[in-house]
């Protein structure tokens, strides 16, 4: 199964191909999760991306395309892949076609608001990657991991100007993608408001 995860930031896309991954016993490829590993290890790539993450702008195009194409050349992907975050432009969804073929491309649905809200209570765990929302999710003890007792940090694109920021950019290079694809006959829809188990089963009967 070759799969892209589109939708907005904080529709869960990574919380749901974490699910995901294991179920279909595929890689999870997320670009984020890749640019920010780079920025914490202070790669070469880490400090050419560091202030573009932070903003919430995009990274441009062909250090991105790269960085995947190299990703999915891995022996790993020959039985799949579920790409989170990329593509993001139409540029890298028609340099993705040259790579490999797509099984399907799910649309995670959330509103605006929903997104505002999930987002700016983000907390996450800066070892594990475990994550938490003050509100809807929070740790036993505030502002630390329910295992590990570390402080819990706030990407800096969780905060308010970056937030708004990333939304906006979703809507101009982003969304025009879900009718890329729909022209393709790939897009499966995915209401993302449920909590993650229920999204998941939305997904598995999408893909069904
Ligand atoms: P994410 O974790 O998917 O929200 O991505 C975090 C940030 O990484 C984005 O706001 C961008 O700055 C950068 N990024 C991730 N994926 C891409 C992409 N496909 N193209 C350009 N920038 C990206």
């Amino acid at each position: 199964m070759r799969m892209v995860f589109l939708g907005p930031p904080g529709a869960g896309k990574g919380t749901i191909a974490k699910l995901a991954k294991e179920f279909y016993g595929i890689p999870h490829i997320s670009t984020g999760d890749l640019f920010r590993e780079n920025i914490k290890n202070e790669t070469e790539l880490g400090l050419q991306v560091k202030s573009i993450l932070a903003s919430g702008g995009l990274v441009p195009d062909s250090v991105t395309i790269n960085m995947v194409r190299n990703r999915l050349a891995e022996p790993d992907c020959k039985k799949g892949f579920i790409l989170d975050g990329f593509p993001r432009t139409i540029p890298q969804a028609d340099a993705l076609a040259e790579m490999t073929d797509l099984d399907a491309v799910v649309d995670f649905q959330l509103s605006r608001e929903e997104v505002i809200k999930r987002l700016s209570g983000r907390r996450l765990c800066p070892s594990t990657g475990r994550s938490y929302h003050i509100v809807f999710n929070p740790p036993k003890v505030a502002g630390k991991d329910d295992e590990t007792g570390e402080d819990l940090i706030q990407r800096p694109d969780d905060k308010e100007d970056a937030i708004m920021h990333r939304l906006d950019v979703y809507a101009e290079q982003t969304e025009p993608l879900i009718d890329y694809y729909r022209k393709k006959g790939l897009i499966k829809e995915v209401d993302s408001s449920p909590k993650p188990t229920e999204v998941f089963e939305l997904l598995k009967k999408a893909l069904a």
